[in-house]
């Protein structure tokens, strides 16, 4: 096995980077961010287990990706911006093999938001792979949860369920033709986060969540955090394309409850609509009015007709307002 520093340096060590905001990065006993003044600094770490959040063959590349996109998800829910990031890797070997490609992976998606690796922990044992990231947010404009406001609109970002749907497939619940099931796959495996869209949210959005778990659970933290409740329109929810072929109780079910979307759900006021409609345009990002804000604690769901929709989903029942 090559010694721990080789593996980093041949690895994770790219000479003749540095971002604005990096005063040092790999080699030392600390990196050094340098934020820029009147911003705050958004913290956010999520870890990845293999048996837990993944199988032991799991695609490399796509573990590489799925590790820091989960993370800038969740930096873009909160409004700011990606400026680096640090990797606790365990291992149980030191495998060119799976290595190389899980770089690539991680890599490819860090250079796409100018995030970098600024540091990291390196350790043999069962693989488990642990990204801390670093972002920057004007200080009045992060996105909290505890920020929605009455008659707020509610929208949601990108297409909800397909992640769930490759998932569905892989329980073999249900048959996918193979190109369906490549293109699910990809939104479950390599998960698209919105750190752009949610820097253009600032200032306009009141509070935001990426949907991990599922959209109404996640909004759930949002209501409960605001003191507020929700309703929705079905025939708003924008059902991945995939998923869209699928029985219309199934849609609802996985765009509601399905989880892994990594899309950002967030609160405004109604006088920014055109706004937040430029601001889709702008960072590429489809975004839809789905509901609004009420008093009235719960979420409810309405059909075309505007009556409440009678849905059987034990996993959100709690959130549905009787
Ligand atoms: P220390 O003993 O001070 O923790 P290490 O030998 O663990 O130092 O790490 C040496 C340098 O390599 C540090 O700058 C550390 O942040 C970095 N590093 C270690 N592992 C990784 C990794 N997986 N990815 C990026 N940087 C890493
Ligand atoms: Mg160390």
């Amino acid at each position: 096995m090559v010694s721990e520093f080789d593996l980093i340096t041949r690895y994770f060590m790219r000479t003749g980077r540095s971002g604005a905001r990096t005063a040092l990065g790999i080699g030392d006993d600390c990196a050094l961010l340098a934020p820029a003044p009147g911003m705050h600094m958004a913290i956010s770490c999520d870890m990845l287990v293999e048996g837990r959040h993944f199988y032991p063959d799991a695609n490399p590349e796509w573990l590489g990706h799925k590790a820091l996109a989960v993370n800038l998800s969740d930096l873009g829910a909160m409004g700011a911006r990606p400026v680096a990031f640090t990797l606790a890797l365990a291992l149980p070997d030191a495998s060119d093999a799976w290595l190389a490609p899980f770089a690539k992976g991680l890599f490819r998606l860090a250079d796409a938001h100018g995030c970098e690796l600024i540091g990291g922990d390196t350790t043999r044992g069962p693989r488990n792979i642990c990204v801390t990231v670093f972002g920057e947010v004007r200080a009045q404009h992060a996105l909290r949860r505890d920020a929605a406001q009455l008659e707020d609109d509610i929208w949601v970002s990108g297409t909800l369920g397909d992640a769930r749907l490759a998932l569905a497939a892989y329980q073999q619940m249900l048959v996918l033709s193979p190109e369906a099931m490549q293109e699910v796959a990809l939104r479950l495996h390599a998960p698209t986060p919105r750190p752009e869209l949610g820097v253009a949210l600032g200032g306009l959005a009141h509070a935001a969540i990426d949907v991990s778990d599922g959209l109404v659970g996640d909004l759930g933290h949002i209501l409960k955090r605001s003191g507020v409740g929700a309703i929705l329109h079905a025939e708003r929810l924008p059902v991945g394309p995939i998923l869209a072929q699928q029985p219309r109780q199934l849609q609802l079910q996985y765009a509601l409850a399905g989880g892994d979307d990594y899309e950002l759900c967030f609160t405004a006021p109604a006088a920014a609509r055109p706004a937040i409609l430029e601001a889709g345009t702008k960072t590429a990002t489809p975004v839809i009015r789905i509901g609004r804000i009420v008093g009235k604690p719960g979420v409810q769901v309405l059909d075309a007709a505007g009556m409440p929709l009678a849905l059987d989903l034990a996993s959100f029942d709690h959130f549905l307002s009787a």
